[in-house]
């Protein structure tokens, strides 16, 4: 493995998917993964996992995934969440249920751990903060775990002087060798820390590298169609401040 694209938290956000594909061709990708989340929130969900099965991503399921395929109830999601989880069941076929279904709620290979939420709580828990990092160090036996679902790019970093928070402002890291790392790459379809642009991640861990990213893309089309299908206005509003 060399050249590795990161995706996460998509959430039926096609033009946004669409942007960073675009990147990840320029960037010439050798393979793709997500961190999960593929559908809830957005008007797009079929197509989404259209794109992702298409380029053959590895993908692990986030907490929208398995709700929408019935393996999670929907108490314990907010109002617009959970009326956007039963828009997204209405409308996926059997198969793209299938698919979601079948993706795996944890993935390990050679020098990595995916994840949604934490090592601890894989579909749940949010890593925020150091004591949460911490937590899931404890867990972590590679030296990099990936994870989402908290839809804000950056990360930690465990060092011989302790857990350092990474700031993904500064664009690319140094994977150090014997350190271990806890990276968000951020949501493609609804970021939540104040940045609208979608948000990736580009990794090449023989080099140890890793690279946050942002791509613009056409917010406007994506809040008419979000409207358009009936989602919840505060779906769309928040696309634009990027909360
Ligand atoms: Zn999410």
């Amino acid at each position: 493995m060399s050249h590795i694209g990161v995706l996460s938290d998509i959430h039926g956000n096609l033009p946004a998917l669409e942007a960073v594909l675009t990147a990840f061709e320029e960037e010439e990708v050798e393979r793709i993964v997500c961190c999960g989340d593929l559908v809830g929130y957005g008007p797009w969900p079929g197509a989404v996992i259209a794109c992702l099965h298409e380029i053959e991503a590895l993908s692990i399921q986030g907490n929208h995934d398995a709700a929408a395929c019935g393996r999670l109830p929907l108490d314990y999601f907010n109002r617009a969440a959970r009326f956007a989880i039963e828009w997204t069941r209405s409308t996926l076929s059997s198969e793209e249920v299938a698919y979601l279904e079948g993706l795996p709620p944890s993935h390990t290979e050679d020098g990595l751990v995916m994840v949604h939420g934490s090592l601890r709580g894989p579909l749940w828990e949010y890593i925020l903060d150091r004591f949460a990092a911490g937590e899931s160090f404890a867990l972590l036996d590679r030296p990099l775990g990936l994870f989402g679902h908290s839809h804000i790019q950056g990360g930690f970093a465990l060092l011989e002087e302790g857990i350092v928070t990474i700031d993904p402002t500064e664009g690319e890291v140094d994977l150090r060798p014997g350190a271990r790392y806890l990276i968000n790459p951020g949501s493609v379809g609804q970021p939540r820390d104040g940045d609208p642009r979608a948000a990736y991640a580009l990794m090449d861990l023989n080099r140890g590298k890793f690279l946050f990213k942002r791509v613009p893309y056409d917010i406007e089309v994506m809040m008419r169609e979000v409207l358009r299908a009936g989602l919840p206005r505060e779906l769309a509003e928040r696309l634009r401040m990027g909360r």
